[in-house]
């Protein structure tokens, strides 16, 4: 991830000051019975996601409620208490993705107070994969470095930074959605929009009478989120993504709602941006096709430039640069480039 410069209109600067400062607000009222509730990332960079609650007649509905911790779920069980209500009285946990760091409290805000956990249909069976102990085999590992060219004396390396364990449990979602299915919450319809390319199966939730949009990962006010990270076999990531920020231009003049960061206006100047900075890389790769062909993932990616340099790459970073080549390499042969670069 890396930051982009600005192209969007806070709505809120406090909450964009906190963010920069790496600072987690405390939770506020947006109105309307819609709270935005910080909550904390243990791990890794971000200091964390914006989990939200909507609380209404029918119960108390979060979106995305975050990493799994004692103090994430104080801090949604005393956001709710100064609304009146309870941990038990929440009905409803809809998430975006499948990351540790927006489903991660669902199966125990379930267990507590029997929720139902809503998911993309799709995101259902990308959870299924990445929990599968296959996603860490290091055998079918090590095909893939041979499938991507790598030197046998860089495999062992590569190997043993692949060996994480997976962060995320499996979850057994109670209600499975697709594209165009309106969730009724609190008063509110929110209508499900797929938008895979963070993952395969990552959606935006838009309430189009309050002209709001929620958008997890995919589209973020400064940051730029990874791409495929979670995908099913034979899946097209970065075409994947590119269609996605497409997908959202009917809500350019909606205040996004994002997973991380702070609340925005200005999606069209943010999904233009976005679009643009993985299209350089793919400007790079397709150039470099006509002269490599069907040459491997490793011969293209030892061709492009890295901000460390190619040769300084190793262990996970090395992974990273082979699979960025890989998705930009996809979507060139796919055939989908051309369309998106020629729009300069
Ligand atoms: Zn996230």
């Amino acid at each position: 991830m890396s930051n982009g410069a600005e192209d969007v209109v806070p709505v809120d600067e406090d909450e964009r000051r906190a963010w920069e400062a790496g600072l987690l607000r405390e939770s506020a009222a947006l109105g309307d019975g819609l709270w935005s509730i910080p909550v904390a990332i243990p791990e890794g960079t971000l200091p964390g996601t914006l989990a939200y609650a909507i609380i209404g007649q029918d119960g108390t509905h979060l979106i995305d409620p975050g990493w799994d911790t004692p103090e994430n779920l104080e801090r949604i069980e005393r956001t709710l208490a100064s609304a009146g209500r309870g941990l038990r009285d929440i009905a409803t946990v809809v998430v975006t993705h499948h990351h540790p760091d927006h489903l991660g409290l669902a199966e125990r805000v379930r267990t507590l107070a029997g929720a139902r956990i809503v998911m993309s249909a799709a995101e259902r069976r990308v959870l299924a994969a990445a929990v599968d102990p296959a996603a860490r085999d290091p055998e079918s590992y090590r095909a893939t470095l041979v499938r991507w060219g790598v030197p046998e004396e860089r495999h062992d390396e590569l190997v043993a930074s692949f060996a994480r364990p997976s962060l995320t449990g499996d979850v057994e979602p109670d209600l499975l959605v697709g594209d165009g299915d309106v969730l009724e919450l609190g008063g509110r319809r929110l209508e499900v929009v797929e938008t895979p390319g963070h993952t395969g199966g990552h959606i935006c939730l838009a309430d189009r009478d309050a002209r709001l949009l929620f958008t997890g990962d995919h589209v973020l006010p400064r940051i730029y989120s990874g791409v495929g990270i979670g995908v099913l076999e034979g899946g097209e990531p970065m075409g994947d993504l590119l269609a996605s920020l497409d997908r959202l231009s009917e809500f350019d003049d909606f205040t996004v709602l994002p997973g991380h960061e702070f609340r925005f206006t200005g999606l069209a100047a943010r999904r233009a941006r976005i679009a643009a900075h993985h299209l350089r890389r793919t400007g790079e790769v397709a150039a470099l096709a006509a002269e490599l062909g069907d040459r491997s993932v490793w011969t293209y990616a030892s061709r492009l430039t890295w901000t460390s340099g190619w040769r300084r790459l190793d262990g996970f970073w090395l992974h990273s640069a082979l699979r960025q080549t890989e998705m930009h390499l996809g979507l060139v042969r796919s055939g989908r480039a051309a369309a998106w670069l020629s729009r300069g």
